[in-house]
């Protein structure tokens, strides 16, 4: 049996007993491949309208992103107002910010309705890495006060040096609507409330093929399902399952750690509040405070599967970076995960065939978004989503160079970012 990364999400939650492998040919409405948030939302809310639905894992339940992430329960989509309205144009803009709010009341009215305890607080604080980006945090806010969503508080740089106590930050915006969370508690919280509402998960199951048709067909190793409808939500684990999907998406891997357990005074003097916090730096640095004592933190980027030899160090040193006075610090844990991102930075959405949906490419945004997309993909296949048919008509093009040029792509990535981040912070001087 697959384990759980060494992460510090996976130390603190009470991980679910084993769902067995699939064995034999199974027959269900829908089959869906996967099991993090995209695909136990879609399964939970197809069973509350009456599919009888099979989830197939290839590993354990929540081992992919949605269990090892920074938990930042996000409001907006990656980009901010100002550059959806350029993109878009004002009135679908006005609609994917509706998304995003109602993903956030879907995550309370989830945890509500099916007790999950995750370890959720509230606040979530986005801080300017330059001056240039305060300011489109801040026209990101006029805007949506403009759509009547008071939701934002806006910091100076004076002012935000009483809440966070990093010398790197122009100033920042923060909300309550949103706030973060240990992810893996939330995705084990999702399976047991798809299973409560009637849906089989087999795990350590890897989708090997699938047969298109109607029905169609998943194989795995042991045993195949024939379904009326499938989704794929296999983000950025999706290897060579899908090639037209696979070009679109660039899989990375995104670095956690966990500080040993600090004393009150000095996490307070890091975040002075409940909230916690993220950088526009292309690095996204995101940190939060855990129940037990800890900052968590997320970092950097690089090649899926080919983790650095010296993560810890890497860690150390963005934490650093952002956190002077952490310098030695002890890191009791480091992780990674894969993320995927799309060229649009915003999820990937469509149909690969009449009976077969698919979601990606939350661009490390998923932690709201994909639960909310996972619930459209469940109307859709019921009946309509209007939410669902904007997404799939945001237009997504292949990343250069496809699946065959994947690392120089990751590399040359990495190094633009590194690069860009430097230069940002020495013009800034
Ligand atoms: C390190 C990291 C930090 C992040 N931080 C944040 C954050 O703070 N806030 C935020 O909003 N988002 C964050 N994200 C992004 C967020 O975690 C994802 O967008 C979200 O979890 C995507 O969920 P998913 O269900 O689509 O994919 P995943 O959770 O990745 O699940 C895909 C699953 O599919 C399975 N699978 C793949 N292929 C097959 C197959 N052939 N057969 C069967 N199963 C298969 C995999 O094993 C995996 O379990 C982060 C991501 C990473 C990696």
């Amino acid at each position: 049996m697959a384990t759980y990364p060494p992460s510090h999400h996976a130390s603190a939650a009470r991980l679910l007993p084993e769902f067995t492998p699939l064995g034999g040919d199974q027959r269900y409405d829908v089959a869906i491949v996967g099991a993090g948030y995209t695909s136990l939302s879609a399964a939970l809310h197809l069973a509350q309208l009456g599919y009888k639905v099979c989830v197939l894992e290839a590993q354990r339940v929540g081992w992919g992103a949605s269990g090892r992430n920074g938990g930042q329960l996000g409001i907006a989509m990656v980009e901010l107002q100002p550059q959806l309205i350029a993109l878009y144009g004002e009135q679908r803009a006005r609609q994917l910010w509706d998304i995003s709010i109602d993903a956030l009341e879907l995550f309370h009215s989830l945890c509500a309705e099916y007790q999950i305890e995750c370890d959720f607080r509230v606040g979530n604080m986005a801080c300017a890495a330059t001056p240039a980006d305060l300011n489109n945090l801040l026209d990101h806010v006029l805007i949506v006060e403009g759509y009547g969503s008071h939701v934002y508080t806006s910091y100076d740089r004076d002012s935000l040096s009483n809440i966070c106590g990093s010398p790197r930050y122009y100033g920042a915006i923060n909300t309550n609507r949103a706030g973060h969370l240990n992810p893996l508690k939330y995705c084990l919280g999702l399976a047991q409330a798809a299973v409560t509402a009637g849906v089989t998960i087999h795990e350590m199951s890897p989708v090997e093929k699938i047969c298109f048709g109607d029905p169609l067909k998943m194989i795995c190793p042991d045993g195949s399902v024939t379904a009326n409808y499938g989704i794929l939500g296999c983000n950025g684990y999706l290897g060579k399952l899908n090639k037209a999907m696979a070009g679109r998406i660039l899989p990375v891997e995104n670095y956690q750690a966990a500080t040993a357990v600090l004393d009150d005074e000095t996490l307070s003097n890091l975040i002075n509040g409940d909230m916690c916090i993220w950088d526009t730096s292309r690095s996204v640095h995101f940190f939060r405070k855990t129940p037990d004592g800890r900052l968590t933190m997320g970092c950097g980027i690089g090649i899926p599967g080919y983790p650095p030899r010296n993560l810890r160090s890497e860690c150390a040193r963005h934490l650093e970076f952002v956190y002077p006075q952490l310098a030695g610090v002890e890191l009791d844990f480091v992780w990674g995960g894969n993320l995927a991102g799309t060229r649009s930075h915003m999820p990937d959405v469509g149909t690969l065939a009449p009976n077969l949906y698919y979601a990606q490419g939350y661009t490390g945004h998923g932690l709201a978004l994909a639960p909310m997309v996972g619930k459209y993909l469940a109307q859709a296949i019921q009946d309509e989503s209007p939410e669902f048919e904007l997404l799939a008509g945001i237009p997504q093009r292949r990343v250069p160079g496809g699946t065959a040029l994947r690392i120089p792509a990751v590399l040359a990535y990495r190094f633009t970012t590194n690069t860009l981040d430097r230069l940002d912070r020495s013009w800034a001087k």
